[in-house]
């Protein structure tokens, strides 16, 4: 590809380097920050990982995440390179972090969002990739620059977690290979999937419990969605990362095609997530409240009253889902 011969460019002739990913980062956003972020460490850069909030503590076994810093803690604000990972826009970056890219000397803008703005100077943005992950492997490769077991652990937890440990849609033969060159290199399968899997919290499973309570499915089947109350969230004394995975539950369902989970994050503020399974496309469907994300996995943030959210929002996407189905299926 040759914006990534852009991007190494980039990176090689620049020596102090901010990096950093978008707000409430998954694993593909964190594995991506550190993996390409402790290479460049290891060239001899000076480089600081940036994430406008602390990381959710499920990736703190992350190789080199005592390396991240928040913005307050930069020791300095002049770069002359900035590089945004698996981040769609800069006001997904959080902070002050997007004034501080704006006067770096080149941004990079790597990712694999369709949404993406191609904000940066140099844009790396591959759609056809399961995970921004797979895009710095091919980076690390394409700069010669070795690829340590730590390196790989963190960007086989991009690869893991972005599709969904290869059930997803969007997994590729492309998926298994990165995979396999992962496993080679040394990354540890076990830890990661130890760490994002086995180590949940038993508020998580009470929060869960809440949320089906909830669950509610269209006349036609088609749709099915979860509401998070705040209330909810409060009282079984969780966080926002306890609700990791529990979107898996609507979509699950047989014969839906939409999984929508709605999470009251702030009194009036509702973050929502949507899953399809194989012909509505959700990033267009959360473009029209303005989010976005991919084609089979995107969310958004609307205001105001949790039941009005809901209501407003599965209304919307039951006439997506009509307007989807009237062309053959496709959206
Ligand atoms: P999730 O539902 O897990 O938060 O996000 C699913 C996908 O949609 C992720 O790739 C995420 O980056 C993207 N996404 C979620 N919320 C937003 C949003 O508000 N704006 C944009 N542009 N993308 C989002
Ligand atoms: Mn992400
Ligand atoms: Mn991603």
């Amino acid at each position: 590809m040759g914006s990534l011969d852009a991007v190494a460019r980039i990176i090689e002739k620049s020596n102090k380097i901010l990096m950093t990913t978008h707000v409430n980062p998954d694993g593909d956003a964190v594995g991506s920050l550190l993996g390409l972020g402790l290479a460049l460490v290891n060239s001899g850069k000076d480089v600081m990982m940036v994430t406008a909030a602390p990381i959710p503590a499920v990736y703190q076994y992350l190789p080199g995440s005592e390396l991240l810093q928040l913005p307050s803690m930069l020791s300095t604000r002049e770069f002359e390179a900035g590089v945004v990972l698996d981040c769609t826009d800069l006001s997904r970056i959080g902070g002050d972090l997007p004034e501080l890219l704006n006067g770096a000397g080149s941004v990079v803008n790597i990712d694999h969002h369709i949404s993406n703005t191609h904000f940066g100077d140099v844009n790396a943005v591959d759609p056809k990739a399961a995970a921004t992950g797979e895009i710095v492997l091919d980076l690390l490769l394409l700069m010669g620059i070795p690829v340590t077991p730590d390196i790989a652990t963190n960007l086989y937890t991009a690869l893991i977690t972005d599709t969904g440990s290869f059930r997803h849609q969007n997994t590729t033969a492309r998926c298994h290979r990165t995979a396999a060159v992962l496993l080679e290199y040394g990354a540890d399968h076990v830890l990661v999937h130890n760490c994002l899997y086995e180590q949940r919290t038993l508020s998580s499973l009470m929060l869960l419990k809440a949320g089906l309570e909830t669950l509610s499915l269209s006349k036609d089947g088609r749709i099915a969605w979860m509401a998070i109350s705040y209330e909810d969230i409060l009282s079984s004394g969780c966080n926002m990362e306890d609700c990791e995975g529990i979107i898996d539950y609507p979509k699950s369902l047989r014969g839906v095609e939409v999984g929508i989970l709605f999470k009251e994050v702030k009194p009036g503020e509702i973050k929502v997530s949507f899953r399809s399974k194989q012909y509505l496309d959700v990033n267009r469907l959360a473009a029209s409240f303005g989010g976005g994300g991919h084609e089979r996995a995107a969310g958004c943030t609307v205001k105001g009253n949790l039941a009005d959210a809901v209501a407003m929002i599965v209304r919307t996407t039951e006439e997506h889902l009509r307007l989807a189905m009237n062309n053959g299926g496709v959206s």
